[in-house]
């Protein structure tokens, strides 16, 4: 129980904020050793969904092609926060909200408002245009479940920590397939990246992004900016184009793409998102990101191929985290 607040999953919290204080992170593993948690992750005791305390409007349907409640997609997050949290934690965030569920209206959200929660963090960023203003993390499951309360379904981080926004941590080959390109050719185009980073010595990460791709992830150790990082990214993807025209493409024009897998490498930039590991998406089939493991890339039948119920079971039977010692790797980004 964290000395931060009284509130606990499924008790009524005296200040109208969940704190589920055993899972904050600190920069290191989650610990889930607090039973309340447990009880919140199961999500369902016997038939009636227990989501967990301050989430309103719980039984309101957000995937109505699923029949999927709020409360559902709380206790999701509150079961997968201990495997997502160490990819989402004290990151800039942009989030993706549906005040009326998927297939209404959902707009995306960069910036902190007060009305967030009060375990929703705000770190001051200057934007593009110079002016300064203030954007949005959170450390720990009582602010993602708050953002969850304001119907926040979709988890994008900036691949750079709050501490040092300007350094980047986590580079992003996003892998885009036109339409009837076949998932293996998907599959391949991902090991490929992996194996011409392994060329450098550099360990990479991959997964699914819950739609049409996959993500290949490149941590690094932080130091280089921006536009050193989005320059390495470059020369890798042009290089991929060049040994395979006939599949790859790296600019972001749409007409040339009939046929292609877009290697978008463009994203590595201040500022850009890419989509967090165990995110739902907003789209019909309420499927997630996953990371994996490469070894089980093989088996994986498409972009989407994780929804809610098989991440929850995923959740509930992994050992380690399929990107175990990501957080520890300190490869420097090499010089082009
Ligand atoms: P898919 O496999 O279907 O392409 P994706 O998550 O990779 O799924 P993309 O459209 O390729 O989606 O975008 C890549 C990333 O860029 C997203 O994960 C998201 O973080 C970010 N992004 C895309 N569109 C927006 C947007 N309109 N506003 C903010 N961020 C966005
Ligand atoms: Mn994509």
């Amino acid at each position: 129980m964290s000395a931060a607040g009284p509130c606990t999953v499924g008790a009524t919290c005296t200040r109208g904020v969940p704190t589920i204080g055993a899972t904050r992170w600190k920069g290191g593993n989650v610990s889930d050793s607090d039973s309340n948690l447990e009880t919140a992750a199961r999500g369902r005791v016997g038939a009636a969904i227990v989501p967990p305390a301050g989430i309103s409007h719980a039984a309101r349907v957000v995937y109505p092609d699923r029949g999927i409640s709020k409360g559902e997609v709380a206790a999701y997050y509150a079961a997968v926060a201990r495997w997502m949290l160490p990819e989402l934690a004290n990151r800039p965030l942009s989030l993706l909200r549906c005040p009326d569920g998927v297939g209404s209206a959902c707009f995306f959200q960069k910036h902190h408002t007060q009305a967030l929660g009060r375990h929703v963090q705000a770190i001051a960023l200057r934007e593009k245009g110079g002016v300064v203003d203030d954007y949005l993390y959170v450390r720990d499951l009582a602010g993602l479940l708050e953002l969850v309360q304001m119907n926040a379904l979709e988890f994008h981080p900036w691949g750079a920590q709050v501490d040092r926004p300007d350094a980047p941590d986590r580079l992003v080959f996003d892998l885009d397939p036109a339409p009837g390109v076949p998932w293996p050719a998907v599959v391949a185009a991902a090991r490929e990246i992996r194996a011409r980073l392994r060329g450098f010595g550099l360990r990479s990460f991959v997964r699914t992004s819950g739609g049409k791709g996959l993500h290949v992830v490149l941590p690094i150790r932080r130091g280089p900016d921006w536009a050193t990082a989005k320059r390495f990214c470059a020369v890798l993807a042009r290089a991929l184009v060049a040994w395979h025209p006939q599949q790859y493409i790296a600019t972001a024009s749409k007409s040339r793409r009939q046929g292609l897998i877009f290697i978008d490498w463009l994203r590595n930039t201040r500022g850009a998102t890419s989509v967090c590991n165990w995110s739902l998406r907003a789209r019909a089939g309420a499927p997630v990101a996953m990371p994996l493991r490469w070894e089980e890339l093989g088996r994986v039948q498409g972009g989407a191929a994780f929804d809610l119920r098989k991440a929850l079971k995923r959740a509930a039977a992994l050992q380690r985290d399929p990107w175990e010692g990501i957080a520890t790797l300190q490869q420097v980004l090499p010089e082009l």
